[in-house]
């Protein structure tokens, strides 16, 4: 973190603030479903209100690709995050330009003004010189703090990080370093990595960065099959494909020269489909043919809660089946349950994880659930995420 300037080193009194937050939130008829990542960039705007700054903040939402379209308009964040603040936000009706800069010009310190959607302009994800240009001119103040979208190179991220004038990084983005920077680095160990989730690959850097670090590996979710079937246990019609079961006898092997212990399903929650009714809970790790897995068994949580029971600390990427359907959510729930109520320091993140967390109820018992997805992962991995590196004070002082 002493990498980065903070936002507490500027001096923000009366200046106008551009805060990159990350509002790109669930949305159902117009109205926001989830709003966790909302919440997580209050402090950053509170702080800045309290500085007696005009803050200014831009995000993305969904994938407009670079065309206006009402369906990714900002609005009702804004009046989600007007009734959060319990105070009026400005809203603007695009986020370069005649109108959202005379509003930028009338704002007045402790006001919040939200800009329309970033991807409205293909400048945004092409990270445009003349858009980046055009976001500068608004503002003094840059505030890096949507930690979910650090590792794109867009505009309002590394683009706008490097040239501007004056630059700090976000609360939730020191918060998210804070916890994450240690565990990437140096985990106290026994240290045990939960991944699930479907796509091996996605993940494969991730358990590549943690293999000499990690006690315990447990892998679960549809990666699982993967493993299984390089092991040669049947795995019936459960989602896999040849070229992950060859990746997955990699890591296996990787795996077996060192002391680590790995925890795959010893039993599963089957059906013939994802939609058929009728489930079953096998006996053990067998899954007879024509039927697919969709879950953990209870044998596999209770071995995974055994084992926790030695570890200082757990991160957890990936559910351990198709959770967003009730009758595959009990293993993920049960596991959130679990790791909620170990002795161990418990992080999580990465995609869909904090989602199924919440859901289960055992979300206070974490110590903490990253706000980033793709993120998260390429941060852990170990990789130089684009807008974080545009702010490193070694690389600013160089520009
Ligand atoms: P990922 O984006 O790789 O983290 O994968 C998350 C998705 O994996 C979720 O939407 C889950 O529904 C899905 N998933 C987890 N377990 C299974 C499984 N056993 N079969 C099919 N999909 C699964």
């Amino acid at each position: 973190m002493a990498k980065y300037p903070l936002l507490q080193d500027l001096d923000l009194k009366g200046r106008r603030v551009f805060v990159r937050v990350d509002f790109n939130v669930p949305l159902k008829d117009a109205s926001v479903t989830d709003k966790n990542r909302i919440e997580a960039a209050l402090p950053t705007i509170q702080y800045i209100l309290e500085q007696g700054g005009r803050c200014i903040l831009g995000s993305h939402l969904g994938r407009p690709e670079g065309q206006r379209n009402p369906k990714y308009s900002l609005e009702p964040v804004g009046s989600a995050l007007s009734e959060l603040l319990n105070k009026d936000v400005v809203l603007a009706d695009d986020c370069v330009g005649d109108g959202p800069r005379t509003l930028a010009q009338r704002l007045r310190p402790g006001e919040v003004m939200l800009l329309e959607n970033l991807r409205f302009h293909k400048g945004e994800e092409e990270n445009s010189t003349e858009f980046i240009q055009k976001l500068n001119e608004l503002t003094d103040v840059y505030v890096s703090d949507a930690f979910g979208t650090l590792h794109r190179a867009h505009a309002s991220t590394a683009g706008l990080a490097r040239i501007a004038p004056y630059a700090g990084i976000g609360l939730l983005v020191q918060k998210e370093l804070q916890y994450l920077e240690p565990l990437r680095e140096n985990p106290p160990r026994p240290f045990m990595l939960v991944m699930g989730g479907a796509k091996v690959f996605d993940k494969i850097a991730l358990i590549d960065h943690f293999l000499d670090k990690i006690d315990a590996l447990v892998i679960g979710g549809a990666m699982a099959y993967a493993f299984l079937k390089s092991g040669n246990s049947p795995i019936g019609k459960s989602l896999c494909d040849d070229k992950q079961v060859a990746l997955a006898g990699r890591i296996l092997k990787s795996i077996a020269v060192r002391n680590i212990r790995l925890i795959l399903p010893l039993d599963h929650v089957i059906a013939a489909s994802m939609t058929a009714t009728e489930t079953k809970t096998t006996v053990d790790v067998n899954i007879p043919e024509g039927m697919a897995a969709f879950d953990i068994g209870p044998k596999t949580v209770a071995a995974i809660e055994t084992a926790l029971e030695k570890i200082e600390t757990v991160f957890w990427n990936g559910p351990m089946g198709v959770f967003e359907q009730p009758a595959f959510a009990k293993g993920t729930f049960e596991l959130a349950r679990i790791i909620g109520a170990s002795g161990a320091k418990k992080l999580a993140g990465g995609g869909d994880v904090a989602a199924a967390i919440g859901q289960s109820g055992s979300g206070d018992k974490f110590d903490f659930i990253s706000t980033g997805g793709g993120a998260t992962l390429e941060y852990l991995e170990g990789k130089n995420l684009p807008g974080l590196k545009a702010l490193e004070i070694l690389e600013r002082g160089v520009q």
